[in-house]
């Protein structure tokens, strides 16, 4: 049994009574991070919504992060940009990371902007520009050090000339540069500079092609917030938007990032248990003394890492239980000791922090990763609901 259970409650609140595993998005604190980051980078904002608006719904996200003030959206795949447009969605909108042999045709359609990284993705947009009748507008993305997306160096140039090409005949507007700097979680880094150089380089070639674009942009949340050098003419935020704050920032609730999900799980069953009983599969866990069990119908499908076990805890009747035994797929056993839980009662797997909750900082420790894989991973099983709360 853990300290925490002998000690006074967290909290008296009671979370919000769920009879199914259940994300709560807040709103409003995608909102007001939204403000957040448009006045700490006083640069125009993409919202980036990819990933289902990370694991907090892509149309919410969107929402709200436009009426917290950004001005476009950004998503990787064609089809998330499309889904925003079938919701009514009109501000500009970028998709990036599609395959050549991806429907341009439905990005033109639906007046999505697309990232062009080689020219082979060139000749296919142009194609689908001439099929629809219509002009693409495109971002030329370069690789300025990530070796990731974007093309090389060796092949900006010639991807610059055709595109310049493109444009003279019509099937394409240059508006964007992109870049991604990947190592932009401390100001003044020389891996940040070098990489900013390169995309000065890649600009000025794109240039001297005669090309005349008027949005460059380079990185996400902590390139946004860490170094004013790299905000240039737009941020794409993504993390921040949704409370996820660099290394170095604070975030919770006192702090300017708010984490905008809670995952509540309800207890489907509770047991008394006596001392050298085995938890879940296998030995990993064998009960040191009599205890109570309670089961919370959440596991790794669900986006409960199975490397937390011996490590995670909850919170129940405002005390941290500690998560007992392997994390099996649909299911996590919890020791809550002696507090008066029952069937029907329902934990707090993760949350901004208020009641003393874990928050997805704390299960990305405990899963030796980051809170994007945390957030990202919680699994359609979860039911979302959206909420607005005052912030
Ligand atoms: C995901 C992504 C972003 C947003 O990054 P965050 O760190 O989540 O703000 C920006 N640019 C590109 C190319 C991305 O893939």
């Amino acid at each position: 049994m853990s300290t925490d259970l002998l000690r006074p409650p967290r909290t008296t609140r009671r979370p919000p009574a769920v009879s199914r595993p259940t994300a709560l998005v807040d709103v409003g604190a995608l909102r007001a991070n939204t403000c957040a980051v448009v006045r700490a980078t006083r640069t125009p904002v993409m919202a980036v919504v990819k990933a289902d608006g990370y694991g907090h719904g892509a149309l919410a996200l969107a929402r709200a992060a436009l009426a917290g003030g950004a001005s476009a959206l950004g998503v990787t795949s064609i089809a998330e940009a499309v889904l925003l447009r079938h919701a009514g969605i009109d501000v500009p909108v970028l998709s990036w990371l599609n395959s050549p042999a991806a429907d341009f045709g439905d990005a033109l359609r639906a007046r999505v902007d697309v990232a062009v990284p080689s020219p082979g993705h060139l000749r296919a947009v142009v194609d689908a520009a001439r099929r629809t009748g219509t002009t693409a507008t495109i971002h030329l993305h370069a690789d300025i050090g990530m070796s990731r997306d974007g093309a090389e160096e060796e092949t900006w140039g010639r991807l610059c000339a055709e595109a310049g090409a493109a444009e003279a005949a019509g099937d394409v507007v240059v508006r964007g540069l992109m870049g991604h700097l990947g190592c932009a979680d401390r100001a003044g880094r020389p891996t940040a500079t070098a990489d900013l150089d390169r995309f000065e380089r890649a600009t000025r070639v794109a240039r001297s092609a005669g090309l005349s674009p008027t949005v460059r942009h380079l990185g996400g949340t902590d390139a946004a917030l860490h170094d004013p050098r790299a905000r240039l003419d737009m941020c794409r935020v993504g993390a921040g938007l949704v409370g996820i704050a660099p290394v170095g920032v604070p975030v919770g609730p006192a702090a300017t990032l708010r984490p905008a999900l809670t995952l509540l799980a309800p207890v489907v069953g509770v047991r008394e248990a006596a001392a050298g009983r085995r938890v879940g599969y296998g030995d990993a866990h064998v009960l040191a003394r009599a205890t109570r069990l309670a089961l919370l119908p959440v596991g790794y499908a669900d986006g409960i890492p199975r490397i937390t076990t011996g490590r995670a805890s909850v919170l129940l009747h405002g005390h941290r239980c500690p998560v007992v035994g392997l994390v099996s797929m649909d299911q996590v056993v919890v020791d809550v000791g002696a507090l008066p839980v029952a069937a029907g009662d329902v934990a707090v797997v993760l949350g901004p922090g208020d009641d003393g909750e874990p928050t997805a900082r704390d299960w990305a420790g405990w899963a030796r990763t980051i809170e994007h894989e945390i957030v990202t991973g919680i699994g359609p099983r979860v039911e979302r609901h959206h909420v607005e709360e005052d912030h």
